[in-house]
């Protein structure tokens, strides 16, 4: 499809980050850290939904000495976010984080980036310098007229600088703005840049679904292009949101394996049978938790349903109040308009345990393809081929524009 930019490979705990190794997911923590309780039952909750590493705030002392209770007890890696005090570095590198961010326009003394990265060095720890655009060092934004990319990216070569000084190399770098475009451009001036491993994300995104659309746009565009190694989704949600979000971004590009359902659904239109998006949502909802790696189809109507949606693995199309099943666009079973969703469930959990072909292989298919060709006939009887009423629009269009 692409190809993926060579980047240098570093490790964030037991989760490679770069080289060849697969893209990760990442989010951040939203409880005060010094609620140890708290912090792990949504890093818990973040790892089930697909994060691979999780970031923590490192603001204050207790917030540290939260960190050396939560550490050792994390399913995932562990990073620190630090902010304005590089001894909160210094203190989560104490508490045993797996991997530290720095903001190069909030902390900004030579020595202290120098200690930070000294310390860094011999624990073996690494650092992801994590440009914002909202918080760039004023001296760049005066220097470049203002944000632009080339000035976020002067930022974070400013700070490797610095670390290579120390001899630290174990780097990962973010760019993050909150306009797309401009996040776009930085990232790839970066990637020109250096080999060093890339952090993607747009930040302040904002809630769901605007929220979700400028992540997924500056995400999606990158990763297409090859560039990226690690994501986050900067939501104002859940960050479970955020974990799934970016999960099921690298499903859908075919980035990681598949671990749940992937499930589609027609839009409905004129000749839906049913009410597609009320079965869409039950049934997303009854795969949520299911851990099944198959595509499955909720379609409005039989006329169309089972040809359009001939490469899931299982679908249900409707028709004259019953629900045609069908498995790789063969019909293979009808039920009652009301156990859709309970059938779809039954029908995935055998072909995940016995595969397509055994589905088909253990019902009369010719049964089914004779009830669904009856139903389809008495819809295109009653409906017609113009479902949607267009013919009639149209003589109702010309007759006005005539007058
Ligand atoms: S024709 Fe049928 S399958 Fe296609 S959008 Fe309309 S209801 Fe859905």
């Amino acid at each position: 499809m692409y190809e993926r930019r060579q980047t240098r490979q570093i490790s964030v705990g037991k989760v490679p980050v770069g080289g060849a190794t697969p893209i990760s997911v990442q989010s951040m923590t939203t409880t005060k850290t010094a609620d140890v309780e708290g912090t792990l039952q949504q890093i818990y909750a973040l790892a089930a939904a697909g994060c691979d590493i999780v970031r923590c705030t490192c603001n204050e002392q207790e917030a540290a000495e939260g960190l050396a209770q939560i550490v050792p007890r994390s399913p995932i890696p562990i990073i620190a976010d630090i902010h304005h005090q590089y001894k909160m570095a210094l203190a989560a590198m104490e508490a045993g984080v797996h991997g530290l961010r720095l903001n190069p326009g909030n902390i900004r003394k030579p020595e202290h980036i120098k200690a930070v990265a000294t310390e860094a060095r011999d624990r073996n720890i690494p650092i992801r310098i994590g440009v914002n655009g909202g918080s760039l060092d004023p001296s760049l934004y005066e220097k470049h007229n203002g944000l632009t990319a080339a000035a976020m990216v002067e930022s974070a070569m400013q700070e490797m600088a610095y670390f290579r000084e120390v001899d630290f190399d174990l780097i990962k770098i973010s760019v993050k703005a909150s306009n797309v475009p401009l996040m776009v451009e930085a990232y790839r001036m970066l990637a020109d840049a250096t080999d060093v491993p890339l952090h993607l994300g747009v930040t302040e995104a904002g809630p769901p679904p605007m929220g979700l659309v400028k992540a997924t746009a500056g995400i999606g565009a990158l990763l297409l292009e090859g560039i990226g190694d690690t994501i986050r989704y900067s939501l104002t949600a859940d960050p479970v949101e955020e974990a799934k979000a970016g999960r099921q971004l690298l499903e859908a590009l075919g980035l990681r394996e598949r671990k749940n359902v992937d499930l589609i659904a027609c839009p409905s239109c004129g000749r839906a049978e049913i009410d597609v998006i009320d079965v869409a949502n039950r049934a997303m909802k009854a795969f949520e938790d299911k851990k099944l790696p198959l595509q499955i189809a909720v379609m409005g109507c039989v006329v169309n349903g089972p040809g359009e949606a001939r490469e899931a693995d299982l679908g249900i199309a409707a028709g004259n109040k019953r629900g045609h099943l069908f498995v790789k666009g063969r019909n293979v079973a009808v039920v009652p308009e009301s156990e859709m969703v309970e059938s779809l469930v039954e029908w995935a959990e055998f072909i995940h345990e016995h595969g397509t072909e055994a589905a088909i292989a253990r019902v009369d298919t010719a049964r089914a393809e004779r009830e669904a060709a009856k139903d389809r006939a008495q819809l295109l009887d009653e409906k017609g081929d113009d479902a949607n009423n267009a013919g009639e629009k149209i003589v109702e269009i010309r007759r006005t524009v005539g007058q």
